[in-house]
């Protein structure tokens, strides 16, 4: 069998052959067989330099020996309890070190989990129900937030989905990225419980925010009596131990994150304020419960996986890798006179086909998404693997050295010389 023709199998049982939208590749998507450090493996017998790691999740590359080794031990003592452990604990404080919005926190699964009961905690802290999203921003994939979402959502073109009453989406109001007077005339209009943003947007590709964006948004909000939530489930643990927000000294209500927390597990967070925090049950009435809340084995993944980015101090060094990769990018695309708009920040970036600033979600649909698919198909026939559309963001992983971010820069080379 190869991944051809398993791909035809899994489309008689799985919708459109995969378990989540992003997955589904043309002609059809690689099936893997393993990973290791930097590189992902195909059952076909391809090796792959892996900038998608898993689409943000994996910032220590693939099969750490420390997390399997701890994850490993963990596993002869049971999987679950459903009962309350010691790293519970360890785990909470060591986020509470390190994420300036954070007191208490409450773990759950996933990340779509963690922005629904953070809306819900804003909702019923404020006992208000309006909140304010911006355009193409992803925040899970729960009713209230999808609309005008990135992701999956934007590169299927179904912004809006279906099933979703308007009933469950009417008290979500949208508002372009990096445009603070829309912000300021919505929250003077509406009575808004939150406003939630990615500081840095990761699901239309690569955005970032403008000078005193975030600034300005946590004056708006805290002059207006709105709580600001901080979707860091991508920025969280990527461009800081303390995310983005101690980045850009930017210190949210609320913080959700998820992704790099699991060390390749599933998991999720809502991080705030013991003031706000105390609203959940079992102290409060906001309800959030999970049978797999706080699980040993993410947690164990997880708290590994911070201690080894607390211990190793990596991120320097992922920043000058993306500095490499990215100039390399844009040296490359002026030789052969192609038009293209290249964001990065930390260890996150892409590049888009267009000649303008790529500053919010209209201006990154502009980009030529035939083009970057080519790019992205070349790419991958060559060995680097690149998410499958415009709208996701490459990620470097601990693992990726410079020689082969250097690789990876030929291989831009020969795939830009033939891209028309
Ligand atoms: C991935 C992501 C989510 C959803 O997390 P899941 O674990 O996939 O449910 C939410 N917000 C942002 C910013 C994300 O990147």
């Amino acid at each position: 069998m190869n991944s051809k023709n398993f791909f035809k199998e899994a489309k008689k049982v799985l919708v459109g052959g995969v378990n989540s939208p992003v997955r589904a590749m043309n002609p059809h998507p690689f099936f893997t067989e393993y990973g290791a450090g930097s590189k992902i493996y195909d059952i076909d017998g391809k090796e792959y330099l892996d900038y998608c790691l898993a689409y943000g999740p994996l910032i220590l590359g693939h099969a750490h020996p420390l997390v399997l080794t701890n994850l490993k031990k963990q596993l002869d003592r049971g999987t679950l309890y459903g009962t309350p452990i010691e790293l519970e604990i360890k785990f909470a404080k060591k986020i509470i070190n390190h994420v300036p919005s954070a007191s208490m926190v409450r773990f759950v699964n996933t990340g779509t989990e963690a922005t629904m009961a953070a809306i819900r905690l804003a909702r019923g802290y404020t006992g208000r129900k309006k909140i304010l999203k911006f355009e193409g921003a992803f925040h899970g994939a729960h009713d209230s937030v999808l609309v005008k979402a990135g992701s999956g959502a934007t590169t299927h073109g179904v912004p809006t989905s279906k099933g979703v009453p308007s009933e469950s989406t009417k008290n979500t109001i949208i508002a372009p990225f990096n445009d603070l007077d829309s912000v300021e005339r919505i929250i003077k209009r509406d009575k808004l419980a939150a406003v939630i943003l990615e500081p840095v947007m990761g699901n239309v590709g690569c955005i970032l925010p403008d000078d005193g964006f975030l600034q300005s948004l946590r004056e708006i909000t805290e002059d207006n009596d709105v709580l600001l939530i901080f979707d860091e489930i991508i920025t969280g643990f990527r461009l800081s131990l303390g995310g983005a927000q101690k980045l850009f000294n930017v210190t949210p209500d609320i913080t959700t994150l998820g992704k790099i927390m699991g060390g390749g597990l599933s998991i999720g967070a809502i991080a705030s304020s013991k003031e706000i925090m105390r609203h959940f049950s079992p102290l409060g009435g906001v309800y959030q419960a999970g049978t797999f809340n706080g699980n040993p084995l993410s947690l164990n993944a997880g708290y590994t996986t911070i201690q080894i980015l607390i211990k190793d101090r990596i991120y320097n060094k992922l920043n000058s890798l993306r500095v490499k990769i990215t100039q390399g990018l844009e040296d490359i695309s002026q030789c052969y006179d192609l038009d293209v708009k290249i964001n990065g920040i930390g260890s996150m970036f892409q590049i888009y086909f267009t000649g303008i600033n790529v500053n919010n979600y209209s201006s990154a649909l502009k980009s030529n998404k035939e083009k970057f698919l080519k790019f992205q198909r070349g790419l991958l026939n060559k060995g680097v693997f690149f998410p499958p559309s415009q709208f996701e963001c490459n990620f470097l992983s601990n693992a990726h050295s410079k020689s082969e971010v250097d690789t990876t820069i030929e291989v831009f080379d020969e795939v830009m010389s033939v891209l028309k």
